[in-house]
């Protein structure tokens, strides 16, 4: 029993067990109600909430309610199909929900797989494991020297260092790995997690996607696991249907898996002999949720470790300048590899200046000709594209009309294929509008209607009309929506059977082409020019990924660029893979400036039918501290800004407002977010406003 349970005294039927549970809804604070037995924190409960019955989570054992005690409802009932959550999962939820200014409730649930949150969901049948404390550690000792025949590698120098400092750290450190793709980034992470298993440890492994890289999680299956053990690798990611998400989470969380592959929701998972936690490229966006709480699982992670006293290895071969920042002021201790693992040269980078160039639908001379030679020589060719700047719209050649959505301000695009069949329509990628393609100009009835712009699927056209012999795939959000076909194009490729690849991001990430001699890059710039300060850093990372994906494996790989602005500093530094020399710049100008990782930042969203309401309650919303000075002690060092109207302002028939809040101090800025979070809540609710509020956004 919890010692801080005390029965009331004024109870005169059975005693009264007082708990603060936490709910998933959208209101601040624990609902208070009790047990007729000691329940422990962390004991999941169906309780009566309103009209409703939900799952709710002890969070507290109190020893008298805040509200008058005849006014407290009793549990409906007490389940104890899982063992109580851990301290250490109940600290890191708290921690979240503190930090990302969201209610309890709203963070501890939806961690959880879904049937454990469902009223008639999971119901332990079949599934009962024992509390996890008492697992029996000593049987878990994995024999890791099986495993070790899968993997001949002998580490080089800087890898056999940087697997010793991991290894040899004493409670937390947070390592950056950083070394350019193939330096041997995994065999590293490899090494270090056989050393924690062997340990009798587990280890969180995250990478940012799983659905397009199944060899990967093959392998990692070949290395750490075997023939006794095929149960030792959990996968979770978000493509999971609720049953096997469910299993690998037990698995996981009773210690009967060693090791969780995952994506960014895997932080949240409970791991009893938590060892290491790895996080693959960790400058990758797919670490941040964008809904719902809006966490960084990155830093989570790094928070974790340290709570747990574990060492954490961030690895990149283009760190987030918030992580490079941090190995520069020795927070985090830097570790390179500073060359091709193989005795493969990394691949040269050559700009083309297509200003004054006659380009071929997108395409320059010197980009046609290199892929010719590549072709001659059976290499494979990628042709990258970057989708934001390149969405073809529909436009009439005689009046200027675009096809936009009617819904927000944005246009909307055309696209040519739908679940895999030929068919013409335009979408808004903001709202998802759909419309059939006008047979004549809405404006002027004219019907000379052509795509501006390219997309990946007219590139794909006139490469074949180039290269009638050439093999052609196409890799991007919509030739891969059929659940599958993915890794079936991939495979594809890997087998040989595909000669140019069209791609978009989806294509930069993880593979490894043991044929690819070429990459050719079109219309980078847009991505220069965008608006959040962040862009330039993003397409560095972008590009450095894309060009990695070039002769890997044998021959001399190649990059070339097209880009009206060759001298700008990004491709100054992709010319010389320099890494470095871009951070150096980029965090001289963010200093200069006062941007993260020098500034620390929270966003206030507002939505609304108009903008003005929007933009109205933003500014009541600023103004807030001023007239209650007392309950904002920090904020004199906290810079509110003015609302500003959203880059797309209104988004299926809502007008978008936002409201930047600065502070050159996490813990001004953190105890200043505290009290406003909950007065802008009520201010919402007054103004009939929705919002929500990011705190560390990565787009602003
Ligand atoms: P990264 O993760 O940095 O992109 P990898 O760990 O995938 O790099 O290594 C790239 C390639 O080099 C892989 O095929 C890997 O097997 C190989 N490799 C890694 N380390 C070594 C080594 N020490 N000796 C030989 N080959 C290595
Ligand atoms: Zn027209
Ligand atoms: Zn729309």
């Amino acid at each position: 029993m919890n010692a801080d349970v005390v029965p009331t005294q004024e109870s005169t039927e059975a005693t009264r067990y007082w708990l603060g549970v936490a709910l998933d809804v959208p209101l601040p604070g624990l609902f208070d109600y009790y047990a007729p037995t000691p329940v422990d924190a962390g004991t999941r409960v169906i309780v009566s909430f309103g009209r409703r019955q939900m799952i709710g989570m002890v969070a507290q054992v109190k020893a008298a309610p805040d509200i008058p005690p005849e006014g407290v409802k009793a549990v409906d009932a007490v389940l104890d199909d899982l063992p109580p959550m851990p301290d250490d999962w109940m600290r890191l939820v708290v921690f979240a929900a503190r930090y990302y200014q969201r209610p309890l409730g709203e963070v501890m649930l939806p961690a959880l797989p879904v049937s454990l949150r469902k009223v008639t969901g999971y119901t332990g049948k079949g599934a009962r494991g024992g509390p996890v404390a008492r697992v029996d550690k000593s049987k878990r000792k994995v024999a890791v020297v099986d495993a070790a025949s899968a993997a001949p590698v002998q580490l080089n120098p800087e890898q056999a260092h940087a697997v010793q400092a991991i290894t040899g750290a004493q409670g937390h450190q947070t390592f950056l790995l950083h070394g350019v793709t193939g330096s041997g980034k995994t065999e590293v992470y490899m090494h270090a997690a056989q050393h924690v298993l062997a340990q009798g440890r587990q280890v969180l492994f995250m990478v940012p996607e799983i659905n397009l890289t199944p060899q990967f999680e093959q392998s990692l299956r070949a290395r750490l696991g075997n023939a006794d053990q095929p149960g030792l690798l959990a996968v979770l990611h978000s493509g999971l249907a609720d049953g096997e998400r469910l299993r690998a989470w037990l698995r996981i969380s009773r210690g009967q898996a060693r090791v969780l592959l995952g994506t960014r929701l895997s932080i949240m998972t409970p791991m009893p002999d938590l060892g290491l936690i790895i996080v693959d490229e960790e400058h990758d966006t797919s670490y941040k949720q964008q809904d719902g709480l809006r966490y960084s699982a990155r830093d989570l992670a790094v928070w974790r470790g340290h709570d747990l006293q574990v060492p954490v290895v961030l690895g990149s071969a283009t760190p987030s300048l918030e992580t490079w920042h941090n190995a520069q002021r020795d927070h985090y201790q830097l570790l390179s590899l500073t060359q091709r693992a193989r005795a493969v040269q990394l691949p040269q980078v050559r700009l083309v200046d297509t200003r004054r160039l006659a380009l071929e639908h997108g395409f320059s001379p010197q980009l046609l000709d290199a892929v010719k030679a590549r072709l001659a020589q059976q290499e494979q060719v990628l042709i990258f594209l970057n989708r934001r700047g390149y969405a073809p719209v529909v436009s009439c050649n005689s009046c200027g009309w675009v096809s936009q959505c009617p819904r927000c301000t944005a246009y909307t695009i055309l696209h040519r294929t739908q679940g895999g069949r030929a068919h013409n329509h335009l979408q808004c990628h903001h709202c998802g509008y759909h419309a059939a393609v006008p047979r004549r100009c809405p404006d002027c009835g004219d019907q000379d209607l052509r795509p501006m712009g390219r997309g990946t699927q007219r590139l794909e056209e006139h490469l074949a009309e180039w290269f009638p012999q050439a093999r052609i795939s196409r890799i991007d959000a919509d030739s891969t929506r059929l659940k599958g076909s993915a890794e079936a194009l991939f495979a594809q490729v890997h087998a040989g059977e595909v000669d140019i690849l069209v791609g978009t991001q989806m294509v930069a990430k993880g593979h490894d082409f043991a044929k690819l001699g070429l990459v050719g890059v079109l219309n980078a710039d847009a991505m220069l020019f965008a608006q959040d300060f962040r862009a330039p850093e993003r397409l560095f990372a972008q590009l450095m990924q894309v060009a990695g994906r070039a002769g890997r494996h044998a021959g001399a790989g190649e990059v070339i660029i097209q880009t009206d602005y060759p001298e700008q500093p990004v491709y100054q530094a992709l010319l010389k893979h320099d890494y470095q020399g871009f951070a150096r710049y980029s965090l001289e100008e963010r200093k200069a400036v006062g941007l993260p990782p020098f500034a620390y930042q929270a966003l206030l969203t507002a939505e609304a039918r108009a903008l003005k309401t929007a933009v109205a309650f933003l500014s009541e919303a600023a103004a807030l501290p001023d007239t209650a000075p007392e309950l904002y002690p920090t904020s004199d060092a906290v810079t509110r800004y003015d609302p500003v109207p959203l880059r797309v302002v209104r988004v299926a028939n809502t007008e978008r407002a936002q409201l930047l809040v600065e502070s050159d101090s996490r813990p001004a800025l953190q105890a200043f977010l505290t009290t406003w979070s909950a007065d802008v809540a009520a201010l919402a609710t007054r103004h009939r406003v929705r919002c929500h509020l990011e705190v560390d956004p990565l787009e602003i």
